[in-house]
């Protein structure tokens, strides 16, 4: 008000000095003529008119600086806002405005039109509703809404505005801000993702402040320890703990606050709102802050007592069924080894008969007498086999074996029944391994006898011997130029008593593999066969270097 009225007073003067009447010749006054006074006057004004334009310009630098203050504060909330002066019909934007909106300053009018057609089309209508009847009811308001930005993507806007009326009542502007809140609405988004999987979970999810305080509980928490969420916030996680399980709380605390490293499918056992026990298998993770400090604690956490239960039962199981074999074997033992003295006795006394009487009854006794003879050979050498099978267990101590020493022995303990079938046994340098002397002897005799035993007629067998270091384990390979094996016999060869020929074709017991299984898997290896029948067939098997005997 002030600078007007001096404004005015200086503008009179400049009208009065204007008007003056330069021309006549006037009386000349004591102090001076009229001239003087009016240069006087005119450097006066001068000063004066000096002085208003410096404080003119001083206010404009403060607006200039206001403005750039109000600019920067705006972008750095993302906060954009914009005036309508109702009678132009004018609409201005701030640049922050702009920028979130993605358009240009130069080239966009922030025209009503202009802007409709940024908002999102599915809220077009709404938007448009809110604004008129903020309008008509000139009242201040409020909306959120999505906009398209020239390059397709979307952004999510806080809306505010408010509405400035003269004394009337008429509508003189309206003014509003909009906030890019796209980040927080995404955050907020991916908030409510997460929330409805912990809700939705099969697993108990739970969150505890670094002293064990429940922080959160979903609902399988609820369903697993019979807490409800209510129940259990802000209480001590020990509320779960079996009273003389409290201590595991530290331990846990030490690892995954202390090391702040997560304890993964940690098995324990917890209590029941009801009392009862429950099996758990857990996952307990620190939470951290952006610098790395643990804030907080998660657990995930399922109920595993049937799983428990399983392999308790199983445990028991495998106990019985690993003392029932002992017995039977056991068993077998007995009974092989008793059998063999009555055996004995029946074999003698046969022998003796034979002597005795041959040619003194008549040609039908010898036959049976040759019968009798016959099968308690093949009984004493099916007990025989029994009884290597059973004392596999009574060994001795492990010793290191040089493989290629081993079959060179084996060769001269078979030389007759080489020599027999005319077989040729191939092998170069094989490894020192450590086993038990006599299973691995009778590994490697039982499968080259087969070897030579099952060849194809009119083919002399050539045995071929190999071992391969695949780092873990030694790998052998006995291969012959045999009869080969039918693919679906593959694995029955390997069970006891398992035979696929007459005994008139092929003698045997039928135990030699189920041996050589029960030597290799007892020393942690595998054995196995690859076979074609009339080509000839591979036995292989491992054998650990690093053996747990
Ligand atoms: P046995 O030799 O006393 O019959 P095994 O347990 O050693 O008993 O062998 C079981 C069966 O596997 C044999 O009867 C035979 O049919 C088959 N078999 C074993 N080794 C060979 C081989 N090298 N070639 C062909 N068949 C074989």
């Amino acid at each position: 008000m002030e600078e007007d009225k001096r404004l005015k007073l200086i503008t009179e003067q400049i009208i009065r000095l204007a008007n003056a009447d330069f021309e006549t010749p006037g009386e000349l006054s004591e102090e001076g003529d009229d001239l003087d006074s009016i240069v006087v006057g005119l450097n006066l004004l001068g000063e004066e008119l000096e002085a208003y334009t410096q404080e003119l310009k001083a206010k404009e630098e403060k607006i200039k600086n206001t403005l750039i203050q109000l600019n920067e504060a705006q972008h750095l909330s993302q906060i954009g806002s914009w005036e309508w002066i109702v009678s132009t019909n004018t609409v201005t934007w701030t640049d922050e405005l702009y920028r979130i909106y993605g358009r240009d300053k130069e080239t966009f009018q922030s025209t009503f039109e202009n802007f409709n057609h940024c908002i999102h089309p599915d809220e077009k209508e709404y938007v448009n509703s809110v604004i008129q009847s903020a309008y008509q009811n000139k009242t201040a308001f409020k909306f959120s809404h999505r906009i398209i930005r020239p390059d397709g993507k979307e952004a999510f806007l806080d809306c505010k505005g408010n509405v400035y009326l003269d004394e009337d009542g008429t509508l003189l502007r309206m003014t509003g801000t909009a906030q890019d809140v796209t980040e927080l609405k995404k955050a907020e988004e991916k908030i409510v993702k997460l929330a409805s999987i912990v809700e939705s979970s099969n697993d108990a999810i739970i969150s505890k402040t670094i002293d064990s305080y429940i922080t959160s509980w979903n609902k399988q928490a609820q369903a697993l320890f019979g807490y409800t969420e209510q129940e259990v916030l802000g209480k001590h996680i020990s509320l779960l703990f079996p009273p003389d399980q409290v201590s595991e709380e530290n331990e846990i605390i030490a690892k995954v606050v202390g090391e702040g490293k997560p304890l993964i499918n940690y098995e324990s056992i917890r209590r029941k709102k009801d009392g009862t026990l429950v099996n758990i298998a857990a996952t307990i993770s620190p939470i951290k802050d952006p610098s790395g400090k643990v804030i907080a604690i998660s657990k995930i956490a399922r109920d595993i007592t049937e799983k428990k239960q399983a392999e308790e039962k199983l445990k028991k199981y495998t106990i019985a069924l690993e003392q029932k074999n002992k017995e039977s074997e056991q068993f077998a033992y007995i009974t092989s080894h008793d059998l063999q003295e009555p055996l004995r006795t029946i074999t003698n006394y046969i022998g003796l008969f034979h002597d005795d009487y041959k040619g003194q009854l008549d040609e039908r006794a010898d036959i049976y007498i040759k019968f009798i003879t016959n099968a308690s050979r093949r009984m004493q050498t099916l007990i025989s086999d029994l009884l290597e099978y059973t004392r596999i267990e009574n060994d001795k101590e492990a010793t290191q074996i040089d493989c290629t020493a081993l079959v060179n022995e084996i060769m001269m303990d078979l030389e007759r029944t080489i020599n027999e079938n005319n077989a040729t046994i191939v092998f170069g340098t094989l490894p020192v391994i450590t086993g038990y002397f006599s299973r691995i002897k009778s590994l490697f005799q039982n499968l080259i006898v087969n070897a030579i035993k099952f060849k194809r007629s009119g083919v002399a067998p050539i045995i071929t011997i190999t071992a391969k270091d695949t780092e873990t384990d030694w790998l052998f390979e006995i291969k012959d130029n045999g009869i080969g094996i039918e693919k679906a016999y593959h694995e029955k060869i390997f069970m006891m008593f398992q035979r696929l020929h007459a005994r008139e074709e092929y003698n045997g017991t039928g135990i030699g593999l189920a041996h050589c299984k029960k030597i290799v898997e007892l020393r942690g290896g595998n054995i196995w066969v690859e076979s074609q029948p009339g080509i000839g067939s591979s036995f292989f098997f491992t054998l650990p270097k690093n053996l747990n005997l």
